[in-house]
């Protein structure tokens, strides 16, 4: 095993000269739909949506066309979306807002949040930092090994001063799914709402809103054909809430700021497309995703993570754990191949932190997760392959050298 690793820095070639990139990244960030770029192309210019001329009533006429096709999309009321920066701010937006608005209701009872320790840093660093403040009492509740997290674990969890739950529709790293609409039924009967982090879901699972029955939702337009910089929060009408941005109340006051036309519109036509093609993607990417960790699994000293039950994992996502292989240097020796993978979580790929997901599920080895998307081909799954089936070997016997 190299011990003498350059690096990570992004200095050299993003592929090999003689092959196109690979993208088995599609968990970071999936290309726009075309319906969406030419969206965005068309509207970047739009005028304040909130001003009162001509130019600005076109604007916002533009973002409440979005509103309904992404209400549509999701199960809900047009009522209940507010569009915010991505899928980060809805989450703190709804975690935050909901323990606040618990707080300023009852100042007399520290509310009592309950998380999962696989979500995403977008829901755990505001959660633990509204804990750190005294603003609230924190549970994170435990996964199991392949990263789905039982409901009675949850529920074993409430407090009478439970203000929120916040459990994650599918995760970002092993793509396990959980059963929201159960534990939100079980949770509407004790008269807890509950928040889904549902950024990774919705491009390959039937998100829906009322369906699931929760309260609040996160979603984000670069993960389901969108642009990057624009996400939504469904906030259901009757759920207390306190604003972070404070300003020109736009958006049921709920997030001041002028709303991002251009963006919003964007996200409206990707997300509407990707729903229309959803059932197909999910059935291409389950042939894709098999081919995948078959071939993986076929390489010695691979182990899948994750679900075994495929009806509660991601068609998009497969994990799995190396032995003898040093991570950094897989990721590298990927890159440098021009496969772009990740070797943690969504956000922070090539970062030099473990993962608090794999951390809590007990998962050692190597970490890889290769994730599929609209656009990915037999093609693309072979060629990494081809390529994991050559270096694997030369980073276990110290022979891989940076090209
Ligand atoms: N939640 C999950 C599960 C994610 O995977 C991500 C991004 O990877 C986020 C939230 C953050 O979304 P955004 O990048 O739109 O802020």
């Amino acid at each position: 095993m190299p011990t003498d690793l350059p690096p990570l820095v992004f200095d050299g070639p993003v592929a090999a000269a003689d092959a196109a990139p690979v993208d088995l990244d599609h968990a970071a960030s999936t290309p726009p739909r075309p319906e969406a770029s030419a969206a965005l192309r068309e509207h970047v210019t739009a005028a304040n949506a909130s001003a009162t001329h001509a130019l600005g009533r076109a604007a916002r006429a533009l973002v409440e066309e979005a509103r309904e096709r992404v209400a549509t999309a999701l199960g809900t009321s047009p009522h209940d979306v507010v569009f915010t920066s991505g899928g980060t701010e809805a989450d703190n937006l709804a975690v935050k807002g909901v323990v606040w608005a618990a707080r300023d209701a009852d100042p007399g009872r520290t509310p009592h949040l309950i998380t999962t320790a696989v979500e995403h840093p977008a829901v755990l660093a505001p959660a633990r930092w509204l804990a750190d403040r005294g603003d609230c009492h924190l549970d994170v509740v435990a996964p199991d090994p392949d990263g789905r997290v039982p409901v009675d674990r949850i529920l074993a969890a409430l407090r009478p001063q439970t203000a929120l739950v916040s459990v994650m529709a599918a995760n970002n790293e092993l793509g396990a799914v959980n059963d929201v609409a159960t534990l939100a039924a079980a949770l509407a009967e004790r008269d807890v709402p509950l928040h889904t982090d549902a950024v990774q879901a919705v491009a390959t699972r039937d998100v829906d809103v009322t369906a699931m029955g929760v309260a609040a939702l996160a979603a984000s337009g670069h993960k389901v054909g969108g642009p990057q910089g624009v996400g939504v929060a469904v906030l259901r009408r009757g759920l207390p809430l306190v604003p972070l941005s404070h300003g020109g109340g736009q958006d049921r006051g709920v997030r001041s700021g002028t709303f991002a036309a251009g963006l919003i519109a964007a996200l409206g036509a990707g997300l509407a497309a990707a729903v229309a093609d959803r059932a197909a993607l999910r059935a291409r990417l389950v042939a894709l995703s098999d081919r995948l960790a078959a071939g993986l699994e076929a390489l010695d000293g691979v182990t899948r993570n994750g679900p075994d039950d495929p009806a509660w994992r991601l068609a998009s996502h497969v994990h799995v754990s190396l032995d003898g292989v040093e991570p950094a240097a897989l990721t590298l020796a990927l890159d440098r191949a021009g496969i772009a993978a990740s070797g943690g979580s969504a956000c922070s790929s090539g970062a030099a932190t473990g993962s608090a997901t794999l951390a809590a599920c007990g998962i050692g080895g190597a970490p890889l997760r290769l994730t599929l998307g609209w656009t990915s081909t037999e093609a693309d799954v072979d060629r990494a392959l081809d390529v994991l089936t050559e270096v694997v070997p030369q980073l276990r016997s110290g022979t891989w050298a940076v090209s």
